[in-house]
């Protein structure tokens, strides 16, 4: 069974793309390499004992796209995390991101659209609820207007696949993710940021490592017991198998609607002071962090009700906070020797 994993070299589609070849899928990788590398393919070789297909091709030319439609056309399921994901940037220069996150989106359905049937997994976001009223958040909660371009292009997209599917044999999960942090046990993969880190993980382990000096922590004025903010951390390996829980599911023709919403996370919610304090002590050494003023955008708490997730798809997380950090701290001790 061939999958297409677009994005597949990137930071959670590598980990998945591990965890299908674990389970036996072939798997065949589309990526552009504007954030990843074409080491990650070592890593997933070393890692699972086999070397993926990769094609390196930008989901925004429709010509080519086609063409790779062509040549595989034994591809029965598409997970799709290729977009780019800066929420910064994404306020910067709105237009690239439509241009990436949609018009990618909209090429790959084409192509699908085509098939005499489909499965498609689409990478959304817990940023879609906004500041949520009740925690944990549940999927049937309101999706709120989004606050940057990058989140907009999440509900943009998931309102696509919705329309879409009612006019088409693809059938698609939306699995709407936490925070996703850690790198594989193996420390063969992980994440790889370009530049200043936007999320916290991968600041903490750049200013351990000494290639940042201290950490800002921004805020300590919520209301939360400690100040700080709260977010749902989940290993990015619980994270990439669901995805191939979800796959089955489609694939095995479980699902019982033509879309489905999943909220992926652990369902516990980390306040960035006891992050910090989980880190020391998986890493057993002290960071240097200042308390500074809030960040835009960001809301007090977040995290997943997984009792669907849980009950439906009959998947769990299996790792916890430490073990997530611990993986981190690993891939960051690799990847600065
Ligand atoms: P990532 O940047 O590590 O991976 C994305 C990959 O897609 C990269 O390898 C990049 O080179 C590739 N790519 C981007 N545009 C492309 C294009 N036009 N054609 C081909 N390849 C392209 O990101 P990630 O953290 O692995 O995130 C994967 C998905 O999950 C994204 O859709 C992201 O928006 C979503 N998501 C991520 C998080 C998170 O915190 N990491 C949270 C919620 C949702």
């Amino acid at each position: 069974m061939k999958i297409l994993v677009t994005g597949g070299l990137g930071f959670i589609g590598s980990h998945t793309v591990v965890e299908l070849q674990n389970k036996g899928f072939e798997v065949v990788i589309v990526d552009n390499l504007s954030n990843s590398s074409l080491d990650v393919i070592e890593g997933i070789t070393a890692i699972t004992g086999k070397k993926p297909l990769f094609e390196n091709l930008d989901l925004r030319d429709k010509t080519r796209l086609r063409a790779f439609f062509e040549k595989h056309q034994n591809i029965i399921g598409v997970i799709h995390f290729a977009a780019s994901k800066a929420v910064g940037e994404s306020v910067g220069n709105p237009l690239l991101y439509y241009e990436n996150n949609i018009n990618a989106l909209v090429y790959l359905l084409q192509e699908l659209q085509k098939k005499e049937q489909a499965h498609f997994i689409f990478s959304s976001s817990c940023t879609v609820y906004g500041q949520a009223e009740k925690m944990p958040i549940t999927e049937d909660a309101p999706v709120v207007k989004a606050m940057s371009p990058y989140g907009n292009t999440k509900q943009i997209g998931e309102e696509i696949i919705q329309d879409v599917a009612k006019v088409s044999n693809i059938n698609s999960i939306l699995l709407r993710y936490f925070n996703p942090i850690g790198a594989h046990p193996t420390a063969a993969i992980g994440e790889l940021p370009l530049g200043v880190p936007q999320n916290l993980v991968p600041f903490i382990t750049q200013t351990a490592i000494g290639l940042r000096q201290e950490l800002s922590v921004f805020g300590n004025d919520y209301p939360t017991p400690d100040g700080t903010a709260i977010r749902d951390y989940i290993h990015v390996v619980d994270l990439a198998k669901a995805h191939v829980v979800a796959l089955e599911r489609l694939v095995h023709k479980q699902n019982a609607e033509k879309v489905e919403v999943f909220n992926l996370g652990t369902g516990t919610g980390s306040s960035v002071l006891e992050v910090i304090k989980a880190f020391e002590k998986v890493s057993n050494t002290q960071l240097p962090y200042k308390i500074v003023d809030r960040r835009e955008g960001d809301v007090t708490q977040a995290y997943a009700d997984t009792t669907k997730a849980n009950k439906v798809l009959g998947w769990k997380t299996e790792s916890s906070l430490e073990d997530a950090l611990a993986s981190a701290w690993k891939w960051e001790q690799k990847i600065r020797k």
